[in-house]
């Protein structure tokens, strides 16, 4: 039976994750006519398997923590046992409100929600099933999966992310491949639950993305927090039995462990979608766009982990809502990449924004980097945290980077982002109060000491 061709929309978007349902939302309230595909669950990867559960996690980890430390404050707890099933009921309860008020939220903006797998069939038009959506504007926004590496199959005990948000009980020993973002998170969980921990990762230093004081930093605090740390080994094979994962190492050492966790990163999901066919220009596998989110061909824009750069929610949220804006008309600025902010949430959390030193020295040369230690900071010791605040900037220019690592600092990207993404000079910043005693004084102190004014700084 022939396609039907349906009526045009303004905007077809392909994909209902953080990148395309924002775009579906934004245009929608601008009064475009909006239609939205989606094979699984309306909110992708970030609702169902990534950001959400994985904070709930983090979260259940920390009350494992705060039990088990409970002396440390003069409050005697002890951590009994980790409930997996507990510990599901409560990360999939957060994730199933969050997916009412979001299928509520679609429903509400009068976006035509079409369910099923679609596939890009012309520069206008989305296929699903027998229906043929056509847009003005078509956006691809398919995302992205957890990868493997060749000759290391996905079963039993050697599992990815998505697995690992669905175990029944807390392994033993766990080897995490990989210390990007989301290895150094597993690895944070497990430990906190018990587990002995060894993160493999072949680059030389963990989240290789970041300030290299903070990969120091963040090995020296997990090293104490008894998790093993392999940087700079490559991985050879694993082999698995019913009783254990054996991990071979390049040079022939081998782990033994109870589970293997593969977080090698994510490729995005554009194979099979007729991208290629209708003329798509594509860069092993990502869509190629100019900072217009524009693909190579006419009317068909792409957002989110499919579009190379940091694979962030919110960066999928920023690229929809500016996308729509655009065909809207409203000639959005575009995004950044450099100042969206990132926060990795293991203990202790890494939070930053804008350029490494390394790359601020390399890109303008004429850089300063300050850096406030946590130990100088009240709430921070109230917490028994440590860890800094580094802030880089161009000499006599405004702030390059904001790089910081403790418990909670995430929670400080919000002002950080403000500042290197409004330009701000460090005497500017300087003139703001921070409130007394918050983690966030690290952020007023560091930048007291480079207007040279340092308050509680020593030397
Ligand atoms: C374990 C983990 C933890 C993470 N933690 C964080 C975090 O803390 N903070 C953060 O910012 N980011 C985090 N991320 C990354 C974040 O989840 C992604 O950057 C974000 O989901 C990307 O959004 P997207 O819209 O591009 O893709 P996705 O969310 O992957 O959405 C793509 C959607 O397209 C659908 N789709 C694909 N092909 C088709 C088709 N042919 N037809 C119809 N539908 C299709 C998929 O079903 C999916 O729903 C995490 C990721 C993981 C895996």
């Amino acid at each position: 039976m022939p396609a039907t061709a349906d009526p045009a929309f303004d905007v077809v978007i392909l994909g209902g994750g953080s990148g395309g349902y924002s775009c579906a939302l934004r245009a929608a309230e601008l009064g475009l006519t909006v239609a939205l595909v989606e094979k699984d669950k309306l909110g992708g990867t970030c609702l169902h398997k990534g950001c959400i559960p994985t904070k709930a996690l983090l979260h259940a980890a920390e009350v494992a923590d705060t039990a088990r430390e409970g002396a440390a404050y003069g409050v005697r707890t002890s951590l009994d046992a980790i409930d997996m099933g507990g510990v599901r009921g409560y990360q999939e309860g957060v994730v199933a409100r969050l997916y009412k008020g979001l299928q509520g939220l679609v429903a509400g903006r009068s976006v035509e929600y079409v369910t099923g797998s679609g596939r890009l069939t012309s520069p206008t038009t989305v296929t699903v099933g027998e229906r043929v959506l056509t847009g003005r504007a078509v956006v691809l926004a398919t995302g992205s999966s957890a990868r493997t590496l060749p000759g290391l199959e996905i079963a039993g005990r050697v599992v990815t992310s998505e697995e690992a948000l669905r175990l029944d009980a807390v392994p033993d020993r766990v080897v995490v491949l990989g210390g990007g973002v989301i290895g150094v998170e597993f690895a944070s969980i497990f430990r906190s639950f018990g587990a002995d921990v060894t993160i493999v990762e072949a680059l030389p230093r963990l989240v290789a993305a970041e300030d290299e004081d903070i990969s120091r930093t963040l090995e020296r605090e997990l090293r104490k927090r008894k998790i093993t740390i392999r940087t700079g080994v490559r991985f050879d094979g694993a082999t698995q039995t019913d009783a254990a994962v054996t991990v071979t190492l390049e040079g022939g050492e081998s782990l033994e462990a109870d589970l293997l966790l593969v977080a090698v990163g994510r490729g995005p999901v554009t194979d099979g979608l007729g991208y290629d066919e209708v003329g798509v220009a594509m860069d092993r596998g990502y869509v190629v766009t100019d900072e217009r989110l524009r693909t190579s061909v006419d009317g068909v824009r792409a957002v989110g982990d499919i579009v190379p750069g940091p694979q962030l929610a919110h960066r999928g949220f920023a690229q929809g809502i500016f996308v729509a804006e655009d065909i809207a008309g409203l000639s959005p600025v575009p995004v950044d990449d450099v100042g969206i902010p990132r926060v990795t949430y293991c203990t202790p959390e890494v939070a930053s924004v804008g350029l490494t030193e390394a790359a601020a020295r390399e890109r303008f040369g004429d850089v300063d980097a300050y850096t406030y230690p946590l130990g100088g900071n009240g709430k921070s010791q109230i917490l028994r945290t440590s860890g800094f605040v580094k802030v880089v900037r161009r000499q006599g220019g405004p702030v390059l980077g904001v790089h910081m690592i403790g418990a909670r600092m995430g929670e400080q990207v919000g002002e950080a982002q403000l500042i290197y993404n409004w330009g701000a000079y460090a005497d500017e910043v300087a003139a703001l109060v921070h409130a007394h005693p918050t983690q966030n004084e690290a952020l007023g102190e560091a930048f007291l000491a480079l207007a040279g004014k340092p308050l509680h700084a020593h030397g």
